[in-house]
């Protein structure tokens, strides 16, 4: 392996065998950016960072299921042989679920939001200041699928890290109890990404200091597995609101995004 060049900027995508993530780590390597791409599965992870990158130069593989804090440890304890830092960070894995599935629901929230912010509690030492953090969220992330009651709680400016899981926790009790919709929650496809807008703005405010930016961002509707062929966003339409995201916002932060234009949450 060649020794990573110091000055050339570095982003890490997670879910990148696939969908968005790939075409934003092809979008970010067009721009020049090196790449670490990650994925779940090493096969399809590594056949896709070959495919931007057959020498495999600029675009760096490794392993990461977000739902696995050893493969996340693995991959903070392996990032410094791989770049000298980190100055933008894609969390882009995500799953869906729309229905009443107790487990899929639970694993949706474990991927979307509390998998994102794991990988990026664990990667933060990586960050320079002035980093950036893209968090990929959804309009179906918006706060007005909440009930009012949740509603007003979630947009809390003051909302901390402990208050955030304690309502996270409260959305899978009332889930177990089969009464998640009598209490104002919506899916938890909704619930997730509405939980990793909030822990957006949370770190958002704690990185301040360091003048770290972390966004989220909305794709748009796009016809990847997720969004199904009849979605009305090509994968580049929709990579492209995850890349502007991660390249020209300047110091903006705690903010929601889609094309480049603040939206509201
Ligand atoms: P895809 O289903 O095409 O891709 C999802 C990616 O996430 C895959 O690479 C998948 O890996 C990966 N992934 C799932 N679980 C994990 C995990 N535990 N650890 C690591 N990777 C994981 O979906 P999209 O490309 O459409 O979605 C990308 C992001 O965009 C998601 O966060 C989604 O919520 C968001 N989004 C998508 C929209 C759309 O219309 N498509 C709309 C709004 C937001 P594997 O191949 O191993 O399953």
């Amino acid at each position: 392996m060649r020794p990573p060049s110091p000055d050339r900027p570095t982003a890490l995508v997670t879910g990148a065998n696939r969908g968005l993530g790939l075409e934003t780590c092809n979008q970010l390597h067009a721009q020049g950016l090196r790449i670490i791409l990650t994925s779940r599965d090493p096969k399809e992870g590594i056949a896709a960072s070959r495919k931007l990158d057959p020498e495999g130069k600029d675009v760096l593989y490794h392993q990461l299921d977000v739902t696995d804090r050893g493969s996340i440890l693995s991959l903070a304890k392996d990032l410094p042989g791989l770049a000298p830092r980190l100055d933008v960070l894609v969390n882009n894995a995500g799953i869906g679920s729309w229905g009443s599935d107790l487990r899929k629901s639970v694993h949706t929230i474990e991927t979307n939001y509390v998998g994102s912010r794991n990988v990026t509690d664990a990667l933060l030492p990586f960050l320079p200041d002035g980093g950036r953090v893209v968090n990929v969220s959804s309009g179906l992330g918006e706060l007005s699928y909440l009930g009012r009651e949740l509603r007003s709680r979630f947009a809390d400016p003051s909302l901390t890290r402990p208050e955030l899981d304690s309502l996270v926790s409260s959305y899978r009790s009332a889930l177990e109890a089969g009464k998640g919709k009598a209490d104002g929650w919506p899916s938890a496809y909704s619930v997730s990404k509405i939980a990793l807008n909030a822990h957006t703005r949370i770190l958002a405010r704690e990185l301040l200091p360091r003048r770290i930016s972390v966004n989220a961002v909305c794709p748009g509707w796009v016809r990847t597995d997720m969004g199904g062929p009849g979605a009305s966003r090509s994968v580049p339409v929709g990579a492209r609101s995850i890349v502007l995201a991660a390249t020209i916002l300047g110091d903006a932060t705690g903010d929601f995004y889609r094309d480049g234009k603040r939206i509201p949450w």
